[in-house]
């Protein structure tokens, strides 16, 4: 029987993230997880979630400190030797900088936005590559709001053009060695990340309105497509953003 796939999930914070739901879907086509936790209080949430899939790996990591991602991937390295897929679900911003206007942005408020949301993925890239030995896929969420401007989204959509910019450099370095790199470009969805968008309930129901099929996505939807980037189903599919969001990112006004 051949071995089964070897994931590390970061970015759940609880039941209603889009990595859970990604997770979710892994476990049911027989991948083997491995999670991170952000600080104590989310290790309360995170904990009895990946123990109901049986991981075997749950460690806490702040993608901030090399040396919590270091000690995540020795224990990823002495528990499983290999890895095969890596989910990067993470994304912060200074609550005054998702208030006011973008050129209010603090040079310490625009760093933290950019080294929490887009560097963590690079970081957690270069320990992964000596690990996926046999090939890898890897997959971030991004936000429309990096291509447009979405009012309030401010420095985080800046932070998602260079997030999917960095998905594109990272799938040329990582392509050699058959590794993949996809974004799922997601619609709204109600998160705890989600809460700190100003004006987030008026993004729910644009979609909902506004969209061609005129309906919310749910974290589901994000997880089936997940799924697929991260399967053997799309291993010539590299360096791309994939719209998740019901046809929203085709409209004018
Ligand atoms: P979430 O709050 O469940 O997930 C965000 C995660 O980022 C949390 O687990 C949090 O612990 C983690 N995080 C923040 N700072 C961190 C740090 N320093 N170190 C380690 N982890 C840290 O919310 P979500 O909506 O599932 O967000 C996941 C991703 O999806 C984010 O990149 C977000 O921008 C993106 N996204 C969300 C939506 C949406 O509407 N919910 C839409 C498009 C894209």
């Amino acid at each position: 029987m051949e071995d089964k796939k070897k994931a590390l999930v970061v970015g759940v914070a609880n039941e209603r993230s889009l990595a859970w739901a990604i997770a979710q879907k892994l476990h049911r086509a027989g991948v083997e997880l491995a999670f991170t936790y952000l600080g104590e209080a989310l290790e309360r949430r995170v904990r009895p979630l990946a123990e109901s899939v049986k991981s075997p790996i749950i460690e806490p990591c702040n993608v901030c400190d090399d040396s919590q991602i270091q000690t995540v991937f020795d224990k990823i390295k002495a528990v499983w030797g290999n890895l095969d897929i890596l989910v990067h679900s993470v994304a912060y911003a200074n609550r005054e900088d998702l208030e006011g206007h973008f050129i209010q942005t603090s040079r310490e408020g625009f760093k933290t936005a950019l080294d929490i949301s887009v560097y963590s993925l690079v970081a957690l890239s270069k320990f992964a590559e000596p690990l996926m030995q046999n090939g890898g896929a890897i997959l971030t969420l991004s936000y429309y709001g990096g291509e447009k401007v979405i009012p309030g989204y401010n420095v985080m959509g800046v932070a998602k053009a260079a997030l999917e910019s960095s998905v594109r450099y990272l799938a040329y370095d990582l392509g050699a060695k058959k590794i993949r790199i996809n974004a799922i470009s997601s619609g709204p969805v109600k998160t705890l990340a989600a809460a700190g968008i100003k004006n987030f309930r008026g993004l729910l129901s644009q979609a909902a309105e506004k969209t061609p099929l005129k309906e919310n996505i749910t974290a589901e939807d994000v997880g089936e497509m997940g799924s697929f980037l991260l399967s053997d189903a799309s291993k010539h599919i590299t360096g791309s953003i994939f719209y998740v969001d019901s046809g929203a990112h085709i409209m004018g006004l």
